[in-house]
């Protein structure tokens, strides 16, 4: 989970979630709700089991980035630097995959 920034005061994962409707940065003082995120696309809002609000990556998005790694990495030629940075691709969505599963998450029902 990659923490949310304060706008007011910059402090770093500061924002707590309150009782009500509100995230408060314990620094500023500052509130918002998750209407107030500006998260890119692929991105979701999720808050830690301390409270703290951040965001991670859409584990729909993070699996579709790991298929087309492994399209990449089979096409890729043997030992070849395309196939190293299709693995570190793979690798690179996994690791967000995990993060997002870790923050709770749940793994998306795929369509087939
Ligand atoms: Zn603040």
């Amino acid at each position: 989970m990659l923490e949310i920034a304060c706008q007011e005061c910059a402090s770093v994962g500061s924002y707590r979630a309150t009782p009500g409707v509100f995230f408060r940065c314990l620094e500023c003082r500052r509130e918002l709700t998750t209407e107030d995120l500006d998260l890119d696309p692929g991105e979701i809002w999720v808050v830690s089991a301390t409270g703290i609000l951040g965001f991670v990556i859409d584990p729909v998005e993070s699996i579709r980035e790991m298929s087309i790694a492994t399209d990449a990495y089979l096409g890729a030629e043997c030992d070849s630097l395309d196939e190293l940075e299709a693995l570190r691709s793979f690798h690179d969505a996994a690791f967000r995959l995990q993060g997002a599963l870790k923050a709770g998450v749940p793994y998306p029902i795929m369509e087939t």
